[in-house]
């Protein structure tokens, strides 16, 4: 079977050749005859016109566009422009085929959440994502064919591309923005390619700075107490004899307080804890506002012990969808930084209101109040305006970072109002759907 375009080519025009030579053995038969000669002449200008004619068929067709379909030849001729033109026919399939896989691929790499640069010869750029764009300040219709160290030239990333080891991924910052870092790793291929991929890692570098200071905090948070109660014990110890009954008695007590103060921290930080890993919320359940409002009332008065003037607003009561112990944790919080924020002799104001926009929880005081410059930063953990009085009333700096937790796992909104000297007003505003009015 011959397969190959040139086999039938040769064999197009090997037949009319061969016909012709038939023609003149013909001829050789009736040597010396006129019609002989005659015949052998037409057989010959056949030929020749109907190989020309195929042959212009085929460069006609070969100028047209890719995928034209094969022109209808004479005999044989047929027969090779079919089998060229099906040939055809398959190869532009595949490429069609391949170039549909290759776009596909191309949107993969687009999508990516991490930049993609192709890097040919001499690390001219080929190809790179949105992605890479962000990550690097690029344009990718300016950018493709420069070189890539001529446009990133920050040393660490010229030297690790140019280094060849690529075993570890490279951490930089980004020269444009320094609040970013990225994660920049080269993957050699296919002999002299290479391709870079990034990721920012900001958020990554961010969580392990607060997870960092948050171990300080906790370190230096347990260590004053500790310091405190060894400091007591040691005093005792050497000299038992000496002291007092009172005398024993006080420094017990006060080694007491110490000791309190680290198990209100550790619960504390228990619970924060539990908030924060996403520890399932309390069973849902309908929490009557007004009795719960009116209990931290009563609590309040206890921790007061006089020193304020309460006062209790209602309006409106119905009832709360959500976890009791939570909403209890984040009243009460509120309710006991006023005391603890408001000098002896002020006023306190508790209170809750339903309406359309849903329900609202209230704590006003007129005590020392905070400057407006603290407020966005008073529910991260540990933050204080003034470490010195939040120790001495007892607290921990994590109140308000529980309460913004409880907070949000019920889709409300701490709302804090406050003006340094004057007093403060914290609230907690939960949606409709978290309400059923009464
Ligand atoms: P702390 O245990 O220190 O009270 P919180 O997280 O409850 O911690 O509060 C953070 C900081 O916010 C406090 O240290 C205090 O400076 C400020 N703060 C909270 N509530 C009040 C308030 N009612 N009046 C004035 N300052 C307040």
């Amino acid at each position: 079977m011959i397969t190959r375009p040139l086999s039938y080519l040769t064999l197009g025009v090997a037949a009319p050749l061969l016909f012709v030579a038939g023609l003149a053995v013909l001829a050789g038969v009736y040597r010396g005859s006129d019609a002989a000669l005659g015949l052998i002449a037409l057989g010959f200008i056949g030929a020749t016109i109907l190989l020309g004619r195929n042959l212009l068929l085929l460069v006609a067709w070969a100028r047209q566009p890719v995928g034209t379909p094969a022109p209808q030849g004479e005999g044989l001729w047929g027969s090779v422009f079919a089998e060229i033109g099906d040939r055809f026919q398959r190869e532009c399939e595949l490429k069609e085929r391949l170039s549909a896989e290759l776009r596909r691929f191309q949107q993969a790499a687009m999508a990516m959440p991490d930049g993609v640069i192709y890097l040919g010869e001499d690390d001219v750029i080929e190809w790179m994502n949105p992605m890479a764009e962000q990550h690097f300040d690029l344009d990718r219709r300016r950018d493709v064919r420069t070189a890539l160290p001529n446009l990133i030239r920050q040393p660490e990333f010229v030297a690790y591309l140019a280094g060849r080891d690529y075993a570890e991924p490279l951490v930089m910052r980004s020269l444009r923005r320094r609040d970013r870092t990225l994660q920049v790793q080269v993957i050699a291929f296919a002999g002299s390619r290479r391709m870079v991929l990034s990721r920012d890692i900001s958020q990554l570098e961010r969580l392990e700075n607060m997870r960092r200071d948050f171990v300080a905090n906790v370190s230096h948070e347990l260590r004053t107490p500790l310091t405190v109660v060894g400091g007591f014990l040691e005093t005792l110890i050497d000299g038992i004899d000496d002291f007092s009954r009172a005398d024993v008695i006080h420094y017990l007590t006060l080694a007491s307080e110490q000791s309190n103060r680290m198990q209100r921290l550790i619960e504390e930080l228990l619970t924060l804890s539990a908030l924060e890993t996403g520890a399932p919320a309390q069973v849902e359940e309908e929490v009557d506002a007004g009795a719960l409002v009116a209990e931290v009332v009563r609590e309040t008065e206890l921790l007061s012990a006089g020193r304020h003037e309460l006062r209790l607003v209602l309006e409106g009561g119905g009832a709360l969808l959500g976890s009791r112990k939570e909403l209890q944790s984040a009243f009460s919080n509120l309710a006991s930084n006023a005391v603890r924020y408001t000098p002896a002799g002020g006023h306190i104001e508790i209170g809750w209101r339903t309406g359309d926009e849903g329900g609202e929880y209230w704590v006003r005081d007129d005590g020392i109040g905070v400057d407006a410059a603290h407020i966005p930063r008073l529910t991260e953990r540990f933050y204080r305006v003034d470490r010195g009085r939040s120790r001495e009333t007892g607290g921990t700096g994590l109140g308000l970072a529980i309460v913004k937790h409880i907070v949000t796992r019920h889709q409300g909104e701490l709302v804090i109002d406050s003006e340094l000297g004057k007093g403060s007003r914290f609230a907690v505003r939960f949606p409709p759907a978290r309400v059923r009015r009464g």
